[in-house]
């Protein structure tokens, strides 16, 4: 279980949507130790430097540094990382599953597939028995 505010939420959805038909990424953070259920509290928009963004994302290397020596800084940690589908599901991609790296950290997807109306869904990165790796769809509340 995620929370996430609602101000951070928009602010997430609506930096996806100005990129479009291009994806958009950036990183999602929260107070230092907060106990219990996490809350993410801020998010720092990070560049798109892919070669195809239509179709996947990379993240610009200065925009990752300074977003997270912002967050230490203001103690604040990183909870997870967000990037959007401009046209199909929010369901992690081939190359999604190839990139991914930072286990234990939301993996947020914003999905454009019906723009009217942006599905949003948080997977966590997760090895599976033979250390085959796996999405797994974790549950969240905007509040
Ligand atoms: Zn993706």
């Amino acid at each position: 279980m995620i929370r996430i505010d609602r101000s951070v939420w928009e602010q997430m959805i609506g930096h996806c949507r100005l990129a479009l038909p291009r994806e958009a990424c950036g990183a999602l953070f929260g107070p230092k130790g907060d106990s219990g259920t996490p809350a993410v509290t801020f998010l720092s928009p990070i560049a798109n430097r892919a070669k195809s963004p239509e179709t996947e994302f990379a993240f610009d290397a200065k925009d990752w540094i300074y977003s997270l020596y912002e967050a230490e800084r203001s103690n604040r940690q990183l909870l997870g990382i967000f990037h959007s589908h401009p046209m199909t599901s929010g369901t992690p991609s081939a190359l999604d599953m190839a990139g991914a790296s930072h286990n234990r950290l939301g993996y947020w997807i914003v999905s454009f597939a019906r723009p009217e109306q942006p599905i949003v869904r948080v997977y966590r990165l997760e090895e599976a028995i033979g250390g085959s790796r796996e999405f797994t769809p974790i549950p969240y509340s905007v509040i």
